[in-house]
């Protein structure tokens, strides 16, 4: 069993490289963002409430969010181990999981504050196969993307003011988890301010 935490701040190529490495070890990624989208896309009840939030830039209460993920751990893809991407996002959320599964370790992607704002506002991503593309740092290549059809999506958060909030929450909320699991001797610090390849192969390299 191997439970992946991959942490950082938000536009620190937590999606994308959670992809990459679905390809190398088999594990689902599960993304509690992702999640929620589809949510709020069906309009559930959990969606319903979620959307106030996500607009806002802000966290949606713990509950709902260990709610999902304890559903999510039970599906058949799931018993080998999971890759979190986006979860845990707050102390409670990371006690709450470690009642759930035993995280094996977390890779915490770094990223400094200036280069945040810059990263999401350029991306996007195809909303059929889902890979993630960036208008500067990583534009969708000639060939296309994964699948036969490209069809642009670009994320409604993904503005400057909301992400001034999420970076905020992110520093108040988030950044305490990354000492909790300092100190449960889990944590892996990698430098996300580089190309994309050697961050891939940086964060494979940790799990070995
Ligand atoms: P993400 O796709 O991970 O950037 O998440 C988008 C938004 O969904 C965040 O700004 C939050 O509003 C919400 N969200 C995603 N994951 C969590 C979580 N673990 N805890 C609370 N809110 C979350």
């Amino acid at each position: 069993m191997l439970n992946i935490v991959l942490f950082g701040p938000p536009g620190a190529g937590k999606g994308t490289q959670a992809q990459r490495m679905t390809d190398a070890t088999g594990l689902p990624q599960v993304s509690t963002g992702d999640m929620l989208r589809a949510a709020v896309k069906a309009q559930t009840e959990v969606g319903l409430e979620a959307k106030k939030y996500m607009d806002a830039g802000a966290l949606v209460p713990d509950q709902v969010i260990i709610d999902l993920i304890k559903e999510r751990v039970k599906h058949a893809d799931a018993q080998n181990g999971v890759m979190f991407d986006g979860f845990p996002r707050t102390v409670p959320q990371a006690e709450a999981l470690a009642e759930i599964v035993e995280v094996s370790i977390v890779l915490a992607i770094d990223v400094p504050d200036e280069r945040i704002v810059e990263r999401i506002c350029g991306r996007y991503s195809c909303g059929n196969c889902g890979d993630v593309f960036h208008d500067t740092f990583n534009p969708l290549p000639k060939a296309g993307c994964g699948c036969s059809t490209f069809l642009e999506k670009r994320r409604a958060d993904d503005n400057e003011e909301t992400v001034t909030a999420r970076l905020e929450a992110y520093h108040r909320q988030t950044s305490p988890l990354a000492d909790y699991y300092q100190n449960a001797g889990l944590l892996t610090v990698v430098d996300g301010d580089r190309d994309i390849d050697l961050i891939t192969e940086d964060l494979l390299k940790a799990l070995n």
